[in-house]
């Protein structure tokens, strides 16, 4: 017998409302009853998003509402910035090269932010720029990007600007119409507590008037295809029902609980987390601007960081993620996003000094937990 932790950045636990939702009967969609679903579901989408505009339900994993945005936004030989600062900031490099599109890469060390001032230069220097993709959350090392300095400087010019918000939406603030966000990307499997397989995506009129113009490819993704379908409160192809009925579910979930608590308990997750870190005597990877979804810790010297991930999974049962790409052995990310509170903490915790201490790392036994419990217990 063995319980199992999950306290990776995507998936992420499923609260048992969660659970249960799924696990009713299917239901046909083009019915009264799916609509009202639908319908919720887009108005739950919107608080969470933050915004007034629509926000389309895809069914595909959160990759496949990049793809729309830069398959609706854009056409061949357009150009773009991307911001590059871990794996999730060069998805959309990689996505505008399958599109022809041309990227203007904004390199960024991993484990640092980008500079909005950066963004600012390019878009002068090149007025014809069509839009700037960004990471909310650059879930691979654990950066939280400035959304709102960026997006102050995006609605001066005639770009749109994009965020992929797969991770950091449902953890972290983001305001996608007051902080300017033309495109906001998210994904079910993260901050949204539920399996993966549904995407999400808001557009502003802004953005709207360059899809009108777009001449890239697109059949399964089309948003105006979407548009039209939402009009009637219908989706264009078979939506994953079951996962839209748990998202209402979800949605009501966050809803009640209130977008405020919700970041202030990602809040105190991640300072109990980092606490915790420090008295291990471990240091983060970023620390200079930390996201509060996921948090990134070198692994120390002398210690093999795929065999610390493995050895918590395998043996022990608690999950959490190792490096991705260069990273990989170097760090590990302990994410604390989505239905995860003080005592998945704890367990965690717990978990990583139990293998530390097993692999020779020195450090006084309980100080992780110790540290962490300090943080909870001053709330
Ligand atoms: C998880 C993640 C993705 C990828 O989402 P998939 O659902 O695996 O397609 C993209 N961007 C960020 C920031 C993520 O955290």
């Amino acid at each position: 017998m063995r319980k199992n932790y999950l306290l990776t950045p995507g998936p992420t636990p499923l609260p048992p409302e969660v659970c249960q939702a799924l696990g009713k009967p299917i239901i046909h969609h083009r019915t009264p009853q799916f609509q009202a679903i639908l319908k919720e579901a887009g108005e739950g989408l919107k608080y969470v998003f933050q915004t007034q505009n629509d926000v389309f339900i895809l069914t595909s994993s959160g990759t496949g509402a990049m793809e729309a945005a830069v398959a609706n936004l854009l056409s061949p030989q357009d150009t773009a910035i991307t911001v590059e600062g871990g794996k999730f900031g060069e998805r959309w490099t990689e996505l505008c090269k399958a599109y022809g599109v041309g990227a203007e890469v904004i390199k960024v060390e991993w484990g640092k932010v980008v500079d909005p001032s950066e963004i600012e230069k390019r878009l002068q220097a090149n007025p014809g720029i069509k839009a700037v993709f960004t990471t909310l959350c650059e879930t691979s090392t654990g950066v939280a990007t400035d959304i709102e300095a960026i997006g102050k400087i995006v609605a001066k010019y005639k770009a749109v600007l994009v965020v992929d918000a797969i991770s950091g939406l449902g953890a972290i603030d983001l305001k996608a119409d007051a902080w300017g966000v033309d495109v906001c990307v998210s994904g079910s499997q993260k901050g949204f507590m539920l399996p993966p397989g549904l995407a999400f995506i808001s557009v502003s009129k802004k953005a709207w008037d360059l899809v009108s113009a777009s001449k890239n490819p697109r059949y399964y993704f089309d948003l105006t295809t979407a548009r039209k379908a939402l009009q009637k409160t219908d989706t264009p192809f078979t939506p994953a029902i079951s996962l839209v009925i748990a998202l209402v579910e979800v949605l009501r979930m966050m809803k009640q609980e209130g977008l405020e608590n919700i970041f202030k308990r990602h809040s105190l997750m991640a300072s109990a987390t980092k606490s915790a870190m420090k008295a291990l005597g471990l240091e983060l990877f970023a620390p200079s601007a930390p996201s509060e979804a996921v948090t990134a810790v070198n692994v120390p010297a002398g210690i093999d960081g795929e065999k610390l991930v493995k050895t918590m999974r395998d043996v022990y049962g608690v999950t959490i993620a190792g490096g991705q790409s260069e990273l990989k052995g170097k760090v590990f990310r302990f994410a604390h996003m989505g239905f995860i509170e003080e005592f998945d903490i704890i367990a965690g915790i717990s978990c990583l000094e139990k293998v530390l201490k097993e692999m020779g790392y020195a450090f006084e036994l309980g100080a992780g937990v110790k540290a962490a419990e300090e943080v909870f217990s001053k709330k």
